[in-house]
């Protein structure tokens, strides 16, 4: 590969919508085999929303998101927005918080003037021994069914409310994860959240391979896992969480919606979120190297 030819074939990709780091990642671009796509924030738009909430032994709905949104004041996951958002709408006052905990991949526990709270998902809830009955499993499935995430709230060792969150998948996700399929890609998609949502996503946009529940930093060592399967690995990523992983692939793409830490430690950047620039940037990276052999 030429050295001008190479530029130039950056430069059209930056004309398009896709900043390619330099020579190398563009090189490397042309010889993806497998794309990892992170689902919050890279799949879904990363506008979750408060859709529903069931209450159940005698917790009342605005207890319950008061001491929802006195917790989550305190956390930056994009979950916890959505739920500070359904408070503010019916203007609740949050309330000081003490012992206030993050459990990473599990949520969050704090303490109030009536109480512990616990809020997060099934294996948060275990943890504490606080026990489900087959009523709120039967609705929480049907939740995750839909692709929603399931938020379960439990007051002093008791469960008290299934909150459900919907964070629409992007409209052009299964056009463009389908270009990639036709370059021959292998799709996976990764996610923190609970093996059913993600399953129901990547059906809906076309996925085999789903890994769920997965840590921040084992993102990372998934992407070695399939590396060591002989994959070349892109891995397309939003958040925080993702850098480790973006980092590890051989071609970190970052979304351009994203944090700035992922962004640098991106090999390639979609400037708009548009999905279907990933299958341009390969093509294009392709065609290049092709072009100069
Ligand atoms: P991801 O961002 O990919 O979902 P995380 O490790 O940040 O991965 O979170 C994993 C899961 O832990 C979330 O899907 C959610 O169920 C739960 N969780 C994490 N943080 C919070 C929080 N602040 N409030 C409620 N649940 C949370
Ligand atoms: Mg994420």
């Amino acid at each position: 590969a030429t050295p001008m030819s190479i530029m130039v074939a950056v430069g059209r990709a930056a004309q398009m919508g896709v900043l390619i780091k330099n020579g190398e990642a563009l090189q490397t671009a042309s010889k993806v085999s497998c794309v990892v796509l992170d689902k919050t924030g890279t799949v879904t738009e990363g506008k979750p929303q408060v859709v529903a909430i069931h209450c159940v032994n005698a917790a009342d709905e605005n207890t319950v998101l008061q001491a929802v949104a006195s917790l989550e004041q305190q956390s930056s996951h994009p979950l916890a927005q959505s739920l500070l958002q359904a408070a503010q709408q019916r203007q609740l006052s949050v309330t000081e918080v003490s012992q206030f905990e993050y459990r990473q991949g599990q949520g969050v526990v704090g303490r109030l003037d009536n109480g512990i709270w616990l809020i997060g998902n099934d294996k948060l809830l275990q943890a504490h021994d606080v026990v489900l009955d087959e009523a709120v499993i039967s609705l929480r499935n049907q939740a995750t069914a839909l692709a929603q995430t399931p938020v379960l709230v439990a007051h002093n060792g008791v469960f008290s409310a299934l909150i459900c969150i919907s964070d629409p998948i992007r409209k052009d996700a299964k056009a463009a994860l389908s270009l990639l399929k036709q370059q021959g890609k292998r799709l996976v998609l990764l996610s923190g959240d609970n093996e059913q949502t993600a399953n129901a996503v990547a059906q809906q946009i076309g996925i085999d391979h789903v890994i769920a529940g997965v840590l921040p930093d084992e993102k990372q060592a998934w992407v070695h896992k399939l590396q060591q399967a002989g994959e070349v690995v892109a891995m397309v990523g939003d958040g925080i969480n993702d850098a480790p992983a973006l980092a590890a692939a051989d071609v970190g793409v970052a979304l351009g919606t994203g944090t700035d830490v992922a962004i640098e430690s991106a090999d390639m950047t979609l400037l708009t979120p548009k999905l279907e620039n990933l299958a341009l940037g390969f093509a294009l990276s392709k065609a290049t190297l092709r072009n100069i052999k």
